[in-house]
């Protein structure tokens, strides 16, 4: 049934042609956020009192699946299911199953990024809907620092969650916000950590997205200054590796690892962008750091046809814009964007 939605979808526009903007870069990946909530409330993306949205607006899993088809005939090759945290959002794995059915049909990867509380319960499944990789969000190792960052998670859930998928043979990088003054001082144990364990670490440069609980000036942590200080310490040897997303690798020599850099701040690599990101609400966002979007929930809903909603992705392909001008300083009082990441989707 949901193979043949999807076919549906894609023998309806034929041969058609990838998606373009109007710079010249080609558009493949798509990244779906499927709920805004979350079981966390990290002090550097969400407020303490976060209002979520009610369930009513969100699209059902037919609606994503549909959009998510309608993109894969125009090109995308890789879908990450993002949030809010994907793995709260009720009954998920259908969902993962059915975009899961999707690969080798037009989709090469589908993959998630999860803060790994609930990893224990679906790793098994994941694997087994073909999802080959997973980004988990870990920013300390220390338990006191954890339940400060994210208000109410417990450590032990995640690194349990961690175990689970390694078992279920889930390759497993670890996405790491740095933060002075918050976690800095943990950059090293947390890369013995992951590479002890064949894992990937990168870290992250904190993004001025929405009103939240932290200082986004004091925190801010350029992470050339971070490269220059583990440097010092490591053989960091650049690579060419490439996940499909922003992040810049080096191979350290010591502890046998990759290690990934994203500097949205400190230097933007919007020339090679090739992602959109999908609201659970049907928003289309060209960019993380611009408020440009398009709807497609409404002509996905106007008509049986999939035609409005396809014209509706390609005249959105128009408007995304060139890059994202994220500034962090003491004059710049309010944050770039009102939206903050738990919205688009990290
Ligand atoms: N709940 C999932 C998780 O924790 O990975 C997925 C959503 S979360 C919004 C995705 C990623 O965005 C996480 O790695 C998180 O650390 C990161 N993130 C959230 N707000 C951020 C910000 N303001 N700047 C940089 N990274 C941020």
């Amino acid at each position: 049934m949901t193979l043949l939605f999807a076919q549906r979808d894609i023998a309806t526009t034929g041969l058609a042609q990838p998606l373009i903007d109007r710079y010249g870069r080609k558009i493949d990946y798509l990244r779906i956020s499927v709920t805004d909530r979350c079981d966390f409330r990290c002090v550097y993306c969400m407020s303490e009192h976060m209002e979520f949205l009610p369930k009513s607006e969100v699209l059902s899993f037919e609606e994503v699946v549909q959009i998510a088809s309608a993109f894969i005939a125009r090109g995308t090759r890789k879908i990450r299911l993002t949030g809010g945290e994907p793995l709260v959002r009720r009954d998920i794995i259908q969902l993962v199953e059915r975009l899961g059915s999707l690969i080798g049909h037009g989709l090469e990867e589908l993959t998630l990024t999860t803060n790994g509380s609930q990893l224990r319960r679906y790793a098994d499944r994941l694997a087994g809907a073909g999802v080959k990789r997973i980004n988990v969000s870990l920013d300390t190792l220390n338990d006191v620092r954890f339940r400060e960052i994210t208000r109410r998670g417990r450590i032990a859930d995640v690194l349990d969650g961690i175990d689970a998928a390694a078992e279920a043979g889930l390759k497993i990088k670890l996405n790491m916000v740095a933060m002075r003054g918050v976690n800095d001082d943990e950059i090293e144990p947390m890369m013995a950590f992951a590479h002890g364990r064949g894992f990937g670490l990168t870290l992250i440069e904190g993004m001025p997205l929405g009103e939240v609980g932290l200082d986004r000036v004091e925190s801010y942590l350029p992470l050339r200054e971070m490269r220059e200080r583990l440097a010092a310490k490591y053989t960091l040897e650049p690579t060419e590796h490439r996940t499909g997303g922003p992040a810049r690798y080096d191979w350290v020599k010591e502890t046998n690892g990759l290690l990934g850099f994203i500097t949205p701040m400190s230097h933007n690599f919007c020339e090679s962008c090739n992602r959109v990101r999908l609201t659970c609400t049907g928003t289309l966002y060209m960019c993380l750091g611009q408020d440009d979007s398009a709807d497609l929930r409404s002509p996905l809903r106007a008509s049986t046809s999939d035609a409005p909603l396809h014209a509706a992705i390609e005249a959105a392909m128009r408007h995304k814009p060139k890059g994202h001008d994220f500034v962090i300083d003491r004059r710049t009082a309010t944050p770039a964007l009102a939206r903050p990441m738990s919205m688009t989707g990290g």
